[in-house]
């Protein structure tokens, strides 16, 4: 069975390929770098745990609205 690499597009055989669905190594960490690029640019906008913290602090401690 032939299957096409997702990365480079070019016909693999699917039996026997250790770096399926990838036709070698190099596409397969090509797809890995590409998804740990995503989690690395997703981390960097979030914001940090500390001011997280902070924000659900200060909306605990409201003061009520006495209306
Ligand atoms: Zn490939």
């Amino acid at each position: 069975m032939n299957v096409k690499c997702p990365i480079c597009k070019k016909k693999t055989e699917w039996e026997g390929n250790t770096f399926r669905p990838f036709c070698s190594e190099r596409c397969k960490l090509f797809d890995l770098g590409r998804w740990a690029a995503d989690e690395y640019k997703m981390d960097g906008e979030q914001i940090s745990e500390e001011s997280l913290e902070d924000d659900t602090l200060s909306s605990n401690y409201q003061i009520p609205n006495d209306k």
